[in-house]
């Protein structure tokens, strides 16, 4: 793979299937212990990003994920705009220079991961996209082995990712508006976790479908 061959815009797409598809369930996520406004968010950020494709596809790999973190911080709002927008100018920066292969995609990936816990000053267990997100990128740092089958490594973080957003249900809140709501947050799968989940799926089904 070299930087230059990746189109990011298939994945975009294939984000805003999902997001667009799950939209009613989404929106009430985020009722139920937010403010409700999650789905906007986000649809807000993609329709950004739409907007920005002919730019976005001009740009090699590590620029483009700069600019997709730039766009959804100054378009989305909400503190899932921060967190999603710092990820991706962490990725970017990762990114730079970087030979693209499956271990050199999962540092990426984790970095950017790191960079949400740091900003939100949360971790694992706290019921918040973090429980969809560090799950995801511990599996594929456990799997990014020489010889690893890519197909088999995706299908396994969409297990983990789903896993981790399931696990949010029975959780109480330590972060974000959820944890003003203590033991009412339970039963309750995080907005922000389902929305991570559901693209962390929907962009390794890009990669499946391409393998070979
Ligand atoms: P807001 O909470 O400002 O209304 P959104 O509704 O767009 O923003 O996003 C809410 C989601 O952001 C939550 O469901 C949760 O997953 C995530 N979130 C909120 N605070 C944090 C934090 N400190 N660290 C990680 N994720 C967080
Ligand atoms: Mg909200």
């Amino acid at each position: 793979m070299s930087p230059t061959t990746i189109s990011l815009l298939p994945f975009i797409h294939a984000i805003k299937n999902t997001i667009d598809a799950h939209a009613d369930e989404i929106a009430q996520l985020d009722q139920a212990i937010g403010d409700g406004d999650h789905l906007i968010n986000l649809q807000r950020g993609i329709e950004a990003l739409l907007k920005n494709s002919e730019a976005l596809e001009q740009l090699e790999f590590s620029a483009a994920l700069s600019k997709i973190g730039m766009t959804l911080m100054s378009a989305m709002g909400g503190a899932s705009g921060s967190l999603f927008g710092s990820m991706f100018v962490t990725m970017g920066k990762t990114a730079k220079d970087k030979t693209l292969d499956l271990t050199s995609m999962v540092e990426i990936f984790t970095a950017g991961v790191e960079s949400i816990k740091a900003r939100g000053k949360a971790d694992i267990g706290e019921k918040t996209m973090l429980d969809a997100l560090i799950p995801a990128s511990t599996i594929l740092q456990q799997n990014s082995v020489q010889d690893a089958e890519l197909k088999t490594v995706l299908e396994n973080m969409k297990k983990a990712a789903i896993d981790g957003m399931e696990s949010t249900k029975d959780m109480l809140a330590t972060k974000g508006r959820a944890s003003f709501l203590g033991e009412r947050a339970r039963g309750h799968i995080d907005a922000g976790a389902r929305t991570s989940q559901l693209m962390l799926c929907a962009i390794a089904d890009v990669i499946i479908e391409n393998i070979n």
